[in-house]
């Protein structure tokens, strides 16, 4: 499959509104860094992973199809781009398929209200079909399993998906959770905040040494903070741990 990170920063972006830091004000374009999002493509089948407030800058010049959305859960830099499938619907006469759990689909309803409701239909409304995510799938070619992972207290979803894991927002995976990616996975797309150690992320340090033990190919750290620029963290992460940045394609 063909991975495109979409958006490599965490909830608030990079460059932060009115932040000064170094990184920030960086003009390296790795240093531009939009919410969280990944398109797999495999057999001409597109899945979005998250749906980021900039999800339409991030399909502008990609691609104009998407035939599955995975949401790992209901946190605003992981949904609040969903309104802009409606152009997909629209144009392919579609309701877009969004596999995710149903706690994360009470959410989604209760955030898109509108979209639920019998009301005029002005300039088109998202058409959104919910699917249960099961611990073990197909979604199109791909071959999915899921599981669930800590963000701070809260459980949400990460993914084996072929051989690649996904796991976009996490501070804990238990043994069991840690054990099935050893055994299911080479590479990883896994998120590393900062340096200091937060509350609901891997720290940057946990998230490299977390990622050797789990897989034997690369791993790509996404939600990223403006806390370290993508050239400093070139220079300081191990063989095989990967600074991912908006636009960033690889094969896995
Ligand atoms: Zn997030
Ligand atoms: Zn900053």
């Amino acid at each position: 499959m063909k991975v495109t990170i979409l958006g490599s920063g965490t909830s608030t972006g990079v460059p932060v509104i009115g932040c000064k830091c170094k990184v920030c004000s960086s003009t390296d374009a790795k240093d531009k860094r939009t919410r969280p999002g990944a398109l797999l493509c495999k057999d001409d089948f597109n899945i979005l992973i998250d749906a980021s407030q900039e999800l339409r800058l991030q399909l502008l010049n990609r691609t104009d199809r998407i035939d599955a959305i995975m949401i790992t859960h209901a946190h605003a830099d992981h949904i609040f781009g969903l309104d802009d499938t409606r152009v997909i619907s629209m144009r392919y006469g579609i309701e877009i398929p969004i596999y995710c759990s149903n706690e994360t689909r009470l959410e989604i309803m209760d955030v898109y209200s509108y979209a639920f409701k019998n009301t005029q239909e002005g300039g088109g409304k998202p058409k959104f079909k919910f699917h249960d995510i099961k611990k073990t799938d197909f979604i199109g070619p791909f071959a999915v399993k899921s599981f669930k992972v800590y963000h701070g207290k809260i459980k949400i979803d990460a993914y084996i998906i072929d051989k690649l894991a996904v796991v976009m927002d996490a501070s804990y995976i238990e043994r069991e959770e840690r054990e099935l990616i050893r055994k299911n996975a080479e590479n990883i797309i896994i998120n590393g905040l900062r340096m200091k150690p937060h509350t609901t992320h891997f720290s940057i340090g946990e998230s490299a040494f977390l990622a050797k033990s789990l897989v034997k190919g690369n791993s790509y750290m996404v939600h990223l903070s403006h806390d370290i620029s993508h050239f400093e963290l070139l220079k300081m992460l191990p063989e095989r741990v990967i600074p991912a940045y908006d636009g960033m394609e690889f094969d896995a």
